[in-house]
C-alpha cells in the first residue's frame, strides 16, 4: 500500500488532486481558459490521442480546474475515475444515454427530474424504462430477464429515506449482465460508498452535500475507466462538462465535506430523536432511529445516518404548511445539503407534479415536511422547530 492509499478521507479531500502550480497556490484557481497552447504538433497529438494527460479544450473537461476536482472526487468515492458535469441532471442524462440504451430499471422513489427523464423523455428516444417501488422488488428478476442493462436507484430516497441493499441488488443485476448505478446524493461519500458495496457507477447532484453552501450547481459521476470513458465522449458532445469556476468552488467545498457532513449527521440524529417524542408528530423518518424500517441496513452499509429527515405531522396538508411557514431558521426551499437548514413540504415541491393517488402509493403523505439539517447549532434548530410546532 503506498502512502496515498493509506490517507484518510479529509486528507484526500484537501490534497487528493496533487495539484501544484508555478505560483505556489494552495488551492486550485479558476483557469478560465477555453483552450490551451502546445509547444509543437507532436505535443498536441500526444494529448489529443490520449498518450499523456493534459489540457486541451475546456468543453472536453481538459482544463486544470476541472481535472483537479475530478481527481479528488474519484478518491472520495474510491473510483478509478470521476467526471464532473454542469448539474446533477447532466450527469444522470449522460449516464442513461451511455449505459441505459438497452433499458433502464429504476428501483424506488427518485428525484422528480430523474423520474421525468426516465418516464417521459427517454421513452421518446426509444429507450425502455421500467419503474418498480421498493415494495415490488420481487419483480426485479423478471425485469432483468427482459434484458435491461442498467439498474438505477437512490438510497436513501427522497423524501421517505427508504434504503436499498446495494450489495444484494448489485449481485442480482450483475449476474444478469446488467450494471448498477447509485445516486448517492442524499448520503454523500462520507456516509456511504456504493462502489465498495458492488455498484458500478455512482452519481451525485454536487449541488447538494458536495457543494454544501447552496452556491454552486454541478453533478459528478465516479466509477471504473471502462464505465466512464464512454460517458466522457457523450459529455463532450452534449457539452455538459462543469465550468472551471464551478470546479474551483467545488474543490473549495470538498475540503470541508467530512466536517460538514459529520456535524449534519449529529444534529439530524438529535433532532430526529427529539421530534420522535413530540405529541404533534405522527412519525419521524430517519435511518438512525432504531424503529425506522431501514435501520439495520443503514447500520450495515452506511458510516453515518445522514443529515436528512422527514417528519409526518399528526394533521393535514394545511397544518404542515402552517408549520413550514412559521419556521424562522429553517428556510422554506427545495434543496438540501447546504450550511443553511432547509424545510420543504414534498407535496408542494419535489412531488407536486405527482398525483395524490401516486403519492399515497409511494408512502408520501401531504402532512410531511422534509428537513435538510444544516450547520447551525442544533439547540437553535430544535428551538425553531418547537416554536413552529406549538
Ligand atoms: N439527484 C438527487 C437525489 C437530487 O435531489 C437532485 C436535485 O435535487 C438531482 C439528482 C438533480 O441535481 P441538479 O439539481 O444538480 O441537477
Amino acid at each position: 500500500m503506498n502512502e496515498d492509499n493509506r490517507r484518510g478521507f479529509s486528507t484526500c479531500a484537501i490534497h487528493g488532486s496533487g495539484f501544484k502550480d508555478s505560483q505556489g497556490s494552495l488551492h486550485v484557481p479558476i483557469y478560465d481558459n477555453t483552450t490551451f497552447a502546445f509547444a509543437s504538433t507532436a505535443d498536441l497529438l500526444d494529448v489529443v490521442e490520449h498518450r499523456r494527460p493534459g489540457n486541451l479544450y475546456t468543453r472536453y473537461g481538459m482544463n486544470p480546474s476541472i481535472l483537479a476536482v475530478e481527481e479528488t472526487l474519484a478518491r472520495l468515492e474510491d473510483g478509478e475515475l470521476a467526471l464532473a458535469f454542469c448539474s446533477g441532471m447532466a450527469a444522470l442524462s449522460a449516464l442513461f444515454l451511455t449505459h441505459g440504451r438497452d433499458g433502464v430499471i429504476c428501483i424506488g422513489d427518485a428525484y422528480g427530474g430523474t423520474l421525468e427523464l426516465l418516464e417521459s423523455q427517454l421513452p421518446l428516444l426509444g429507450i425502455r424504462t421500467r419503474m418498480i417501488l421498493g415494495s415490488e422488488l420481487e419483480r426485479l428478476d423478471a425485469l432483468l430477464a427482459e434484458g435491461a442493462k442498467l439498474v438505477f436507484f437512490e438510497t436513501p430516497t427522497n423524501p421517505t429515506l427508504e434504503l436499498f441493499d446495494i450489495r444484494a441488488i448489485a449481485g442480482k443485476a450483475q449476474a444478469s449482465g446488467a450494471r448498477v448505478a447509485v445516486d448517492n446524493t442524499f448520503a454523500s461519500p462520507v456516509n456511504q460508498r456504493p462502489l465498495q458495496l458492488g455498484a458500478d457507477v455512482v452519481v451525485h447532484s454536487a449541488t447538494k452535500y458536495l457543494g454544501g453552501h447552496c452556491d454552486l450547481t454541478a453533478g459528478v459521476m465516479m466509477g471504473s475507466k471502462d464505465m466512464l470513458m464512454p460517458v466522457w465522449n457523450w459529455r463532450k458532445n452534449l457539452g455538459s462538462a462543469i465550468s472551471p469556476a464551478a470546479s474551483t468552488l467545488l474543490s473549495r467545498s470538498l475540503r470541508t465535506l467530512q466536517l460538514r457532513v459529520q456535524r449534519q449527521n449529529a444534529s439530524a440524529h438529535r433532532i430526529a430523536e427529539s421530534l420522535s417524542r413530540h405529541p404533534r408528530i405522527r412519525r419521524v423518518l430517519y435511518p438512525g432511529l432504531p424503529e425506522f424500517p431501514g435501520h439495520a441496513l443503514a447500520r450495515e452499509q452506511m458510516q453515518g445516518f445522514g443529515g436528512m429527515l422527514t417528519i409526518e405531522l399528526d394533521g393535514s396538508c394545511a397544518d404542515a404548511s402552517r408549520v413550514a411557514d412559521r419556521l424562522r431558521l429553517f428556510a422554506l426551499a427545495p434543496s438540501l445539503g447546504g450550511a443553511d437548514s432547509l424545510a420543504t413540504q414534498p407535496c408542494t415541491t419535489t412531488h407536486h407534479g405527482v398525483s395524490p393517488v401516486e403519492r399515497a402509493r409511494r408512502g408520501i403523505s401531504d402532512a410531511m415536511l422534509r428537513l435538510s439539517v444544516g450547520l447551525e447549532d442544533a439547540d437553535d434548530l430544535l428551538a425553531d422547530l418547537a416554536q413552529a410546532l406549538q
